[in-house]
């Protein structure tokens, strides 16, 4: 329906549910139903939320291969007045699904831009992992190719705070292989499959464990899934000290001297210090 330029439209951002039909909050099916026009990911899929609450509304496609055209074209609508809802497959728009573009044209035009929210797997899941959740980072998809995937995991290996990557059914177990070998496979990790769905499953281990579970048990690696991983502990101060009194040490003086001088300074055990001085001078 063709409204009045001059008054932008509004555009929502819209969460749908990750597996359960029911996890749509009253708010949602009212916008869906009112709005000029829903942007979906997949027409198709988007049929069965709409069907099952009588919305009305046309769709159209707005995903990553066509979002450089959909964008534009979707916010000189909004400009000219017209409502449009924004909707994924599942969970919150934006992430790690389209939309970033159609958000940033938005703004810049001064569209007022809103959420209607609700669910997303990566928080979904970590509401129930039993992991630390006041500091959390969301690494998303990890890359397919193994090369940089490893090395984006070396990159997270220090990290402190509890990691959550979403991962697909053909790479879980390869990921997770490469997880036990960079990460200290003793670190606890938390899958959660299929979460809201029929065959959910959750499971909190560490993950050389969780690895030997998948491993076994091949119905266990169908589906979708988030993968947490907790962060790496924190180093006791007193070791944080040592390291750091033994680097400066080191950048001055013979090995067995600084070594001396480290046990001297911090009463840390001479094996314990020697060891770090080894590692420290990548011997
Ligand atoms: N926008 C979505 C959100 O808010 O969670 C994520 C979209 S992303 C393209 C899809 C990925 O999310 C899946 O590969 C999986 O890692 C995760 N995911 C989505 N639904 C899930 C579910 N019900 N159970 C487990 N993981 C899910």
């Amino acid at each position: 329906m063709a409204k009045q330029p001059g008054k932008g439209g509004i555009l929502y951002i819209v969460a749908t549910p990750i597996g359960n039909l029911e996890d749509i909050s009253a708010r949602a099916i009212r916008i869906l139903a009112q709005v000029d026009v829903i942007a979906a990911e997949d027409t198709r899929v988007s049929r069965k939320l709409a069907d099952r609450y009588q919305i009305r509304t046309s769709r159209i496609a707005y995903h990553d291969h066509n979002e450089r055209q959909r964008a534009p074209q979707l916010v000189d609508r909004l400009v000219h007045g017209e409502d449009i809802a924004l909707i994924s497959d599942a969970g919150t728009p934006l992430i790690s699904d389209a939309g970033y573009r159609l958000v940033r044209l938005a703004h810049e035009q001064s569209i007022r831009v809103t959420a209607v929210p609700g669910p997303c797997a990566a928080i979904t899941a970590l509401s129930i992992a039993g992991l630390p959740t006041d500091r959390f980072v969301f690494e998303g998809f990890l890359p397919s190719k193994a090369a940089p995937r490893r090395q984006r995991l070396e990159a997270l290996k220090d990290e402190s705070r509890t990691i959550i990557f979403y991962e697909s059914v053909h790479r879980i177990l390869a990921t997770l292989r490469d997880m036990v070998s960079i990460f200290d496979g003793h670190r606890e990790g938390f899958i959660a499959r299929e979460i809201t769905k029929q065959f959910e499953t959750v499971r909190r281990d560490s993950l050389v464990n969780l690895l030997a579970w998948l491993e076994t048990e091949p119905q266990q690696r169908k589906g979708e899934f988030v993968l947490l991983v907790h962060g790496r502990p924190d180093r006791p101060a007193a070791t944080a000290e040592l390291e750091r009194v033994l680097s400066l040490l080191l950048a001055a003086l013979p090995m067995k001297q600084a070594v001396d001088l480290a046990v001297n300074i911090t009463g840390a055990s001479r094996n314990d210090v020697y060891r770090l001085a080894l590692r420290q001078s990548g011997d």
